[in-house]
C-alpha cells in the first residue's frame, strides 16, 4: 500500500518505470535520492576552491536536477527526501521509517550499481521490504536483441538492424506517472531535513545552469530546439562549429529526459523520411548498444580491452609518458584541433563527438598513450560521463574495442581540423591566439611562414606550442605498437 520510489539516474518524474509501477501499485508514494558518498568521496580529492569546495559540474547539475524535482513534489504535497551518505544504509533506514512495503527503482547496467543493489534488496528483505526493479534507461537491454543463434551481438550495424526490426509501439509508449489526488504524501516530520546545500557535501556552485539549463524543464528546452533542427543533423553533425548535434547527452545521462520519448520523436520523424532523423536515431541506438555490451560483459568496468590480446600492447611509460600525457589534457599539444578540443572539455564538461574521436584517436596512436589514461581523464571531466559509452568509445578509438576502427586506420589530426573545422572557427573559439593564422595554415601553425607568424603576433614556443610529436612519425611507430595484434585483427 506504501512505496519508496529510489531515483538515481532517472531524475524525472514523468515516463518513469518505476515511478509509474509505484503510483500505480500503491495509495502513498514517496521519492528518495542518495548522494553516495562512495561516488562522491573520490570526487573531492584534488584542487579545492578558498572555500574549501570543489568545482563538479555533474554534482551542481544533479543537485539542481533535484532541486526541481523537489519543487514540483512540494507542489502535490510531498517532497523528495535527499541524503548524503551510502544507499545501502540510507535506502533501508527511510523505508523502514516511511513504513513501506515495497522499494521501487529503475535498472542500473554498471556492475557496481548491480552489486549496491543486490545488498540493498538482501537489506531490505531482513525487513520485509520487497525492492522491484524495472528496465527504464534504454529500449532494449541486456539479452533482448540477439543474433540468430541466440548470442550476443558485437558489432553495431546488424545489432541496430535487429533493434529496428523488434521495435513495437509499446517499446515506446510513455509510462503513466499521474498520481492521484493525495498520492504524493507528505515526508514524515521526523524525515523532512531542510533540502541539503551543495556546500554541506563539500561542493559548490558551478554555474553550469547558464550553458546547461537543468532538469527535465532544461531537457525540454534543449529538445525544442533540436527538433527544430533535427531534419539537418546528418549536415553539421560532424562540424563543431556548427550547433549540428541535440547538447542532450547530460539530461540523458541522469534521465532528466525520457529515451521513450527521444525516439518517439526520432522514429516518427523517420518514417516520413528524414534523414537527419534517421542518423540521429542511429546514435541513439549506439547508446542502447553500448548499455548492452556492458551489461553482457561487466569485466569491462575493470579497464581489460574488449579483444583480449590488445592488452599485450606495450604503452608509452615513465616521465615522458607523463609529460605527454599533461600536454594532452591541458590542450598544449600545439596541434589546434585536438588543444580547442580539450579546451572546450576543460571549461565546458562537454566535447563535441567528432572532436572526442580526434583527441582519442590522437592520445593512443599519436602520444602511444594507454587508452585508459584518456578513458579516466575524460571520465573524471565529461558532463555527460557514461561508464558504457565512454569506455566504448575509448575502446573504439584504439581499436581494442568490440565493433572497433582497425588498429591501422589513424585519424591524421591535420587532416581532420582541414576537414571538419575548414575555416578555423571551432579552433579560433578556443585558441584565440590563433585568431588571426589564415584558414589555410590555422590547422598546422608550424608550417606557416615567417611572415605570416609574425603578421598574426605569434612566436612558437611562446604563444603556442610546437607540436609534441611528428603525426608521420608517430603513425609508423603506432604500427609497429600494434604489430602484437596484427594477427587477431
Ligand atoms: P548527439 O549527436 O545529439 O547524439 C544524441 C545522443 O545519442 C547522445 O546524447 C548520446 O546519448 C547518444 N550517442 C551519440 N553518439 C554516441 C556514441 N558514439 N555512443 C553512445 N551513445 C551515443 N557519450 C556519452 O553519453 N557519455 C560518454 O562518457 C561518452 N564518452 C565518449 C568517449 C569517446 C572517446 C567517444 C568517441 C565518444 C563518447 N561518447 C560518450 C559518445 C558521444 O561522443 C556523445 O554521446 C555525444 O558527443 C554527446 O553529444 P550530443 O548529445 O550532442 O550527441
Amino acid at each position: 500500500e506504501k512505496a519508496l520510489v529510489w531515483l538515481r539516474r532517472d531524475l524525472r518524474l514523468y515516463d518513469n518505470a518505476a515511478l509509474s509501477h509505484a503510483l500505480r501499485e500503491s495509495k502513498q508514494v514517496w521519492l528518495a535520492f542518495v548522494f553516495d558518498t562512495d561516488i562522491l568521496q573520490p570526487l573531492l580529492k584534488g584542487e579545492l576552491d578558498s572555500k574549501g569546495l570543489k568545482h563538479d559540474r555533474r554534482v551542481d547539475f544533479i543537485w539542481q536536477g533535484l532541486k526541481q524535482i523537489d519543487d514540483q513534489l512540494r507542489q502535490s504535497g510531498g517532497g523528495l527526501i535527499v541524503r548524503f551518505g551510502k544507499p545501502t544504509e540510507c535506502i533501508p533506514q527511510i523505508a523502514k521509517e516511511l513504513g513501506v512495503q515495497t522499494v521501487f527503482t529503475n535498472h542500473d547496467y554498471e556492475p557496481s550499481a548491480n552489486d549496491r543493489d543486490e545488498t540493498v534488496k538482501t537489506l531490505l528483505s531482513k525487513l520485509g521490504i520487497e525492492f522491484e526493479t524495472f528496465k527504464d534507461q534504454v529500449i532494449f537491454e541486456k539479452k533482448e536483441i540477439l543474433t540468430n543463434s541466440n548470442t550476443v551481438f558485437s558489432v553495431f550495424t546488424p545489432y541496430k538492424n535487429n533493434w529496428l526490426k523488434t521495435l513495437q509501439e509499446k517499446d515506446l509508449a510513455a509510462h503513466d506517472c499521474n498520481p492521484k489526488q493525495g498520492q504524493y504524501a507528505p515526508i514524515p516530520k521526523k524525515l523532512d531535513l531542510p533540502f541539503l546545500s551543495l556546500e554541506s557535501m563539500g561542493f559548490c556552485p558551478t554555474g553550469i545552469e547558464s550553458y546547461l539549463p537543468p532538469g527535465s524543464e532544461g531537457g525540454q528546452l534543449f529538445l525544442d530546439d533540436f527538433l527544430s533542427r533535427i531534419d539537418q543533423y546528418q549536415v553539421g553533425r560532424d562540424f563543431p562549429a556548427i550547433k549540428g548535434v541535440s547538447y542532450l547527452s547530460t539530461h540523458l545521462r541522469f534521465g532528466m529526459l525520457s529515451i521513450r520519448g527521444l525516439v518517439r520523436e526520432a522514429h516518427r520523424r523517420m518514417l516520413t523520411g528524414s534523414m537527419g532523423a534517421t542518423i540521429w536515431l542511429s546514435e541513439l541506438i549506439w547508446r542502447d548498444f553500448y548499455f548492452m555490451i556492458l551489461a553482457n560483459h561487466p569485466r569491462l568496468a575493470t579497464g581489460v580491452s574488449f579483444k583480449p590480446d590488445y592488452d599485450n600492447i606495450i604503452w608509452e611509460s615513465g616521465a615522458h609518458a607523463k609529460k605527454l600525457f599533461q600536454a594532452w589534457c591541458e590542450g598544449k599539444t600545439g596541434y589546434p584541433l585536438v588543444d580547442a578540443a580539450m579546451h572546450q572539455l576543460n571549461q565546458t564538461g562537454y566535447m563535441h563527438n567528432r572532436l572526442r574521436m580526434v583527441v582519442a584517436s590522437f592520445l593512443t596512436k599519436d602520444l602511444g598513450i594507454d587508452w585508459r589514461w584518456g578513458e579516466a581523464y575524460f571520465a573524471e571531466h565529461l558532463n555527460d560521463f557514461e561508464l558504457s559509452s565512454n569506455n566504448g568509445g575509448w575502446q573504439w578509438a584504439s581499436s581494442s574495442g568490440c565493433d572497433a576502427q582497425p588498429y591501422f586506420r589513424i585519424f591524421n589530426p591535420i587532416t581532420q581540423s582541414e576537414k571538419f573545422d575548414s575555416e578555423g572557427k571551432f579552433i579560433r573559439r578556443y585558441l584565440p591566439q590563433l585568431e588571426k593564422l589564415s584558414k589555410k595554415t590555422i590547422h598546422a601553425p608550424w608550417q606557416a611562414g615567417h611572415i605570416e607568424l609574425e603578421a598574426a603576433g605569434i612566436v612558437l614556443g611562446r604563444d603556442y606550442p610546437h607540436p609534441i610529436v611528428d603525426h608521420d612519425e608517430a603513425r609508423k611507430k603506432t604500427l609497429v605498437r600494434y604489430s602484437v595484434v596484427k594477427k587477431v585483427t
